[in-house]
């Protein structure tokens, strides 16, 4: 080949390459703009520039429905929003909830903002009370704030006879066959269950209520019984299970109650009301008050390890 040619070629061959290197150039500044006009319109640009950092931007993105994320949006920093959303137990349906609960009790933890919020218990208890959803049978909650109506029917009631119980105890149908299946498998471990309270019916339990109401005064009454309707014995499914000799103050103490422990909820109960949830249940520590809400339901609650209330709010109602 001449030499004119080859210069010629390679002459053009750079102008070739310049053409491609401005080209590619281009088109990588191009798509930046164009990258960062995008950026521009979404939810991490607009909640970058208000001042959240990216893992509060990834809560807010994940947990939190779009009307929720405008309103965000549409206002300053909320210092605290990501102690909220990071919450196992957070409900983006109870959002504003969250947000006015803590705002009048900043000095609760987020657990407890959450939680209370969640039960519905924010007003305390007998303050706020609603009809309890009844149509739920053996899932129902019962407690100081969803209460069963006075006309309540708790379906087929049993009444134990006296090698389960001291006194009349009674307990709805399945229930009362729970306990015996429970009761005979304990008996099998050297561990004997004795019933001494069961099924109390409104009027019963109103009796109860208004007789310590008349001779202690309201408060003690508040403390120490539950007013009609809202105990969980008028729905047949509750039972105080102690052991022969056995004083309600020490059970805890006793090998049945360690029996029970370990194994009540393969049987479907539950105990009800522990130490230091007092706040959530409305009820002291009771180790002998057990519920039953059936097989599945219980090995469930056991193994989240929270109060029924918690679950009621998080797992069954949210259904
Ligand atoms: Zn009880």
């Amino acid at each position: 080949m001449p030499v004119k040619k080859k210069i010629k070629l390679k002459k053009k061959f750079k102008l070739l390459l310049l053409i491609i290197i401005l080209g590619v150039g281009a088109t990588i500044i191009g798509f930046k703009i164009y990258n960062n006009h995008m950026f521009k319109q979404t939810i991490d640009y607009e909640l970058q520039k208000i001042g959240y950092e990216k893992e509060t931007i990834d809560l807010i993105k994940t947990k939190l429905k779009d009307e929720n994320i405008e309103k965000i949006k549409n206002n300053d920093k909320i210092d605290y929003i990501k102690d909220i959303i990071k919450e196992k137990y957070y409900l983006d349906k109870h959002f504003d909830d969250y947000l006015t609960f803590y705002e009048n009790n900043s000095k609760k933890s987020f657990k407890d903002i959450v939680t209370l919020v969640n039960i519905g218990a924010t007003k305390g208890f007998y303050e706020d009370t609603k009809e309890t959803d009844t149509s739920l049978k053996e899932a129902i909650l019962v407690n100081k704030y969803n209460t069963l109506p006075k006309d309540y029917n708790p379906g087929n009631i049993k009444k134990f006879s006296s090698t389960y119980a001291y006194g009349e105890v009674s307990a709805e149908e399945n229930c009362y066959n729970a306990f015996i299946q429970m009761a005979k498998s304990a008996k099998k471990d050297g561990i004997t269950l004795i019933l001494t309270s069961g099924y109390r019916s409104y009027e019963k339990q109103k009796k109860i209520y208004d007789d310590m109401k008349k001779q202690k005064g309201q408060e003690h009454a508040d403390k120490y019984a539950a007013r009609p309707g809202s105990s969980e014995h008028e729905t047949g499914l509750s039972l105080d299970i102690l052991t022969y000799n056995a004083l309600t103050e020490t059970f805890k103490e006793t090998e049945t109650y360690a029996w029970l422990h370990e194994h009540a909820h393969e049987y479907g109960f539950i105990e009800r009301y522990e130490e230091g949830k007092e706040y959530i249940t409305g009820y002291s520590a009771e180790s002998w008050h057990y519920r039953y809400i059936g097989e599945e339901l219980a090995k469930k609650v056991k193994e989240e390890g929270i109060t029924y209330e918690e679950y009621f709010a998080f797992y069954v109602q949210n259904e």
